[in-house]
Formats: C-alpha cells, structure tokens, sequence
C-alpha cells in the first residue's frame, strides 16, 4: 500500500507536550519522581498472532508507543507466540505492517515469547526443584470441577503431592513426547482455597504435539500464555507492562512468578478495553466472519481492522487523534462509533483535494450551448487550504448530475433542479429546467433539459438573482467511469454482541453495508488516482481509491459519508452547558 508522507510521520512524540494526563502516565511520572526504574520507561506491545490487528488493538498502540515516546522511552513488540494450534506467520506479517502504519516504531526490538521457550522451560524446571509445580494427570473436565468456584473453595488433586523427583521425571518425559495431548499438565503449587482463581494451581504447561510457525517441531509441550506473558516482560525488562482490565485477576499470579523466580519485576496497569458502538473487537469473531465468507476478507473495508480501515481510507492521524481523545480508563464503556468517523471527517477535511463525482447519473442536456464546444471552469481544490489551488473541469452541453438531484414533483423545501427552476452548477453557470424524457414503458425520467444563462458563468447572476441550491455535475464526454462501493455499518444494532438465545451474532449482520455502484462518472482528472488517494467527493463525502482499482477501471471507496453526527453531538453539548 503506498503511503504519503503524512501517513509516515512518528506515532506520538508531537502530541505529547501538554496532553491531559490519565492514570497509566500519572503512574509513570510517580515512578519518575522516585525513580523507581532508574528513570527508565520501557513498554511494550503484546499482540496474539492469531487473527489481524483491530481499531481496540490501536488504542493500544497508541498508548504503549505513547507513553514511551513522551518520557524518552522505548517499546518493544512482542509476539505472544504460545498457541501455535492458531498463529500463523499471515498475522504476523499483517500485524508489522498495521503497526507500522500506525506510526509504532520499535527499532530493533522486535522479539517473540517462543524465543523464551527454552529460558520458560528452565524457570519451570527450577519451580518443580523448588516443589512449587507439580504434574498432574487430571484430566481437563476434573481440573475445572476440581478448581471450585467464586463462592466453592477449590480441592486439591490427588498428584499435588508428587515428589520432586516424579516431577521432574514426568516433566521431562511430557516434553520428550511420551505422553498425548491433554494426558497431562504442568501446575503451580500455589493455593487451590485462594479466593482468586487464579491463584488455584493455575496450568503452566500443557501437552500439544502442534507445529508452531517459529519452533516448529521442536516443542510438544507449550506454556499458558499466563506462564509465558510476565516472564516475557521480566526479560525484556519491561518497566510499564500496559494490558487491558480483564487481566487484572492475573496481575497477582504474575507477580507470584516474579517472586517465586526472583526475576525483573515488570509493574502491571490495567485500563479498559475500547468497544465501539455497531462494532465487534474479538478476533475470533472477526474470524468467523472471514471464513463464513460474510465478508470479503481481513481488509474488507467494513472489518474494524486495521487493513480493513486503512482500506476503506482512515488515516493513522485520524485514528491517533481518536485514541487520543478518548483517553483511559478504569471501567469498560462503549464509544460511539460516530466518534471515529468524526476524527477521520475532521483529519481528511484538511487534506482531501475536491472532485466532482456523480454516482447515480441522470443525463442532462443543456439546448442553448453550442454543440461541440467545449470550455473549461476553474474550481477551487481545498477551501480548507488555500495552497492547494484550483483545477479546470470541463463543461460541454451534456453533463451528468445526480438523480437525487432532480425531482419530477419536488416537495416543499426541495430546491434542487425540477422544471422550471433554476440551480448553479458547481463553479459557474446556472441552469434552467426546461422538459424532462421519460422512458415510454416505466415513466420514469432518464434524462433532462436545460437552458444555461451564459452571463453566469461566473456563479453569480449579472442582476443579482438567486438561486438557492448550488449542484455537483460532469461532462458527459469527458467523464470516466468507475465503481464506487458505499458501505454502512456491518451490525444493525449498537451492541452486535447482543443475541437471541439459540442464536450467533451473524443474525446481527446488516444486509445492507455493501452497495456497489457500477456507474458512476468521475471528472476526469481522477483519471489518475493511486491506490490510497483520498478524495472529498463534493457533497458526497470522503473516498479513497481501492486496492481493486486499476488505470481504466477505477474502483472507489466511501470512506465516510459527509454529515457529521458527533460534531452536532457536542455541538449541543457545548450549549447546553
Ligand atoms: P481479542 O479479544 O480481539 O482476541 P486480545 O486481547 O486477545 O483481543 P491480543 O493480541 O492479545 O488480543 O492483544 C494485544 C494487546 O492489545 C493486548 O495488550 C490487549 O490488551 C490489547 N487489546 C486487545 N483488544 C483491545 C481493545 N479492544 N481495546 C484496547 N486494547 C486491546
Ligand atoms: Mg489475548
């Protein structure tokens, strides 16, 4: 995907200076005052390889590379590698690339928890020696009735009790392979009355004869995720270990390892995790929705993910100055999705070059100009930056307009073109509507007439009289055909994750958030766009260039419609305070 230079600038540093503060940096800077960690900010960002990186996964980004950045810190990625059952190298490369694309810069610090298997091995076999892990030969439907309950106290099983030895001889003899999956796991010894479950002899190794993308079959036994992450953190010496609030039942086994093994200890934040309004940010939904085929794929342009987004034409700054806004927390909430629109709106505003695009054309004759004539009027490419200039769009005697544009029977208040009324025409001349054809069997209007009144071109009439609606328009023979896909939300209802009983969350699928329209005129100086280029369709809204679109058979997505609902959100907000 090609990038502009915008799209290259650094995550977060610039945005730091005076930003309002929030939990996670008010503990760093208590950490900085007592120098606790020598000073050091060292964060990290964790993602599973098993699915493609969403706009939740971002707000992580942004606040991992964040925070580090303003203190002069660093972040590492680091793959949590430890489910080689769902992780493939697809992910891996796809989640490089979002991050990058985001502004993450982790330099050479790119490291994966499968480099740590041999040093978690170790750990565990030094946590046996010290009678602290034991194997156990429960099967997995025992261990849960053996874990009790948030009102049960546990029990213990009946091989906690195994000698150091049998331990040790068991363990390593899971890890030659002797034994199938699921026959057996490794557990800490640490408490099965705890009232945190997780503190119930939780699994630190399990048995699975599995290929991982990296070790390949070196490995048949894996460790949990929860034997893996913190550890991970400890060797990389990770200050600030930033996750989301669903770990923090975790936070006092991880901190039990670091004990236990006298390692770094990494100090664990939680915040809240982001859910968006019409939107669903678990990947093995997402999932779901790729292989049922409900969707074109990771980067459909409807997903919440991050090549879906960038697809459909958000940019990173956009996204940024999301996240940026709407903070952290300490209680999970819903964030309207009218809010991410309006920060891709506002970032896209400044930037995105005018065009004139007609997507539902209606073919308009204007009578009184002179056939084969044609000239060209000067429209202004930006009126949000100046030193974006003008271009010359042609305008000759048949033109597209919209159809929506035009009513045979306007209602009140639709001023528009109908017969008899008069409208500007985008950069200059008014036009008049003189008679309308009607296709014979449908009745319905396929084309129209007009008249222009040739001392308007300059947009204004020479004795002052008005009209009261100015509309977008193409030359017929100058125009270029395209596609342009128009999306809707994904999900019908604001919580997708809302089903009848019996039911999946597919049942909350829009049928409706693709519209493809195989007809629409472009002026021609798109003739030229680039995969990534991203337009202000005049009155339409914004829209990019697609990955589908070729030079002569352009394909353009609708980035976001132009009506801004957050804006008149706060808007009303603002006065009523
Ligand atoms: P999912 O439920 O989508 O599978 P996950 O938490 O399992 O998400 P990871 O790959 O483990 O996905 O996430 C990597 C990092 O991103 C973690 O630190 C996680 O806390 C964070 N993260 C994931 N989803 C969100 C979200 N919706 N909001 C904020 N942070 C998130
Ligand atoms: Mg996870």
């Amino acid at each position: 995907m090609s990038t502009s230079t915008r799209d290259e600038e650094p995550a977060t540093s610039a945005e730091s200076p005076g930003r309002p503060s929030n939990f996670v940096r008010d503990i760093i800077l208590d950490d900085l005052k007592t120098n606790k960690y020598t000073g050091r900010v060292h964060t990290r960002f964790p993602p599973e390889p098993n699915g493609y990186l969403h706009i939740g996964h971002a707000k992580s980004i942004c606040l991992n590379f964040g925070l580090a950045a303003e203190f002069g810190g660093k972040t590492n990625l680091r793959f949590d590698d430890t489910n080689p059952e769902k992780e493939e190298q697809e992910y891996v490369d796809s989640i490089i690339t979002d991050a990058r694309w985001l502004g993450a810069n982790w330099e050479d610090r790119m490291f994966y928890a499968s480099d740590y298997f041999d040093q978690l091995h170790a750990w565990a076999v030094q946590l046996i020696k010290a009678g602290k892990a034991y194997v156990d030969d429960l099967g997995a439907e025992e261990v849960r009735k053996y874990r009790g309950s948030l009102t049960e106290p546990g029990v213990e099983s009946p091989y906690r009790n195994r000698s150091v030895e049998e331990n040790l001889d068991l363990f390593e003899r899971m890890r030659q392979g002797e034994f199938p999956d699921g026959s057996r796991i490794l557990r800490a010894k640490i408490d099965m009355e705890s009232p945190n479950l997780n503190l119930r002899d939780p699994v630190m190794y399990r048995i699975l004869h599995a290929s991982h993308h990296r070790t390949g079959d070196k490995w048949c036994i894996y460790p949990m995720y929860d034997f893996a992450h913190g550890q991970s953190d400890s060797l990389e010496q990770i200050t600030h270990s930033i996750c989301t609030l669903e770990f923090e039942d975790h936070r006092p086994l991880y901190n039990w390892f670091i004990q236990q093994l006298g390692i770094f200890p990494s100090q664990q934040i939680e915040f809240d995790r982001l859910n968006l309004t019409y939107t669903l940010l678990s990947k093995r939904k997402l999932l779901q929705l790729v292989q049922e085929g409900r969707v074109r794929g990771w980067d459909d342009p409807r997903m919440p993910t991050i090549s879906g987004i960038r697809r459909r034409g958000y940019t990173p700054q956009a996204i940024r100055n999301f996240c940026a806004a709407i903070g952290v927390s300490k209680t999970n909430g819903i964030i309207d999705l009218a809010m991410l629109e309006h920060f891709v709106r506002e970032d896209l505003n400044k930037q995105a070059p005018r065009a004139m695009v007609v997507l539902r054309p209606l073919r308009v004759v204007i009578d009184n100009y002179p056939e084969g004539q044609v000239e060209e009027l000067e429209v202004v490419n930006n009126p949000e930056d100046a030193s974006a200039g003008t271009r010359r769009v042609p305008f000759a005697r048949v033109l597209y307009i919209e159809q929506d544009d035009f009513r045979l029977d306007p209602p009140k208040k639709f001023f528009r073109l109908s017969p008899g009324h008069e409208v500007r025409l985008r950069g200059g001349y008014f036009i008049t509507c003189t008679n309308v054809v009607k296709d014979e069997r449908t009745g319905e209007v396929v084309g129209v007439h007009c008249t222009y009144d040739p001392a308007t071109r300059s947009g204004n009439a020479p004795d002052n009289r008005k009209v009261k609606a100015t509309i977008h328009w193409v030359s017929a023979q100058h125009a270029i055909d395209a596609e342009v896909r128009i999306y809707e939300n994904l999900f019908t209802n604001e919580d997708p994750g809302q089903v009848p009983e019996g039911q999946d969350f597919t049942v909350n699928l829009n049928p409706n958030s693709l519209e493809i329209l195989t007809n629409a005129k472009l002026e021609p100086s798109l003739a030229t766009a680039k995969l990534g280029d991203r337009y202000q369709f005049e009155r339409l809204g914004y829209f990019c260039a697609d990955l589908d679109s070729k030079p002569g058979a352009l394909v353009f997505n609708r980035t976001v419609p132009l009506r801004d609902t957050w804006a008149k959100i706060e808007k009303r907000q603002q006065e009523s305070r």
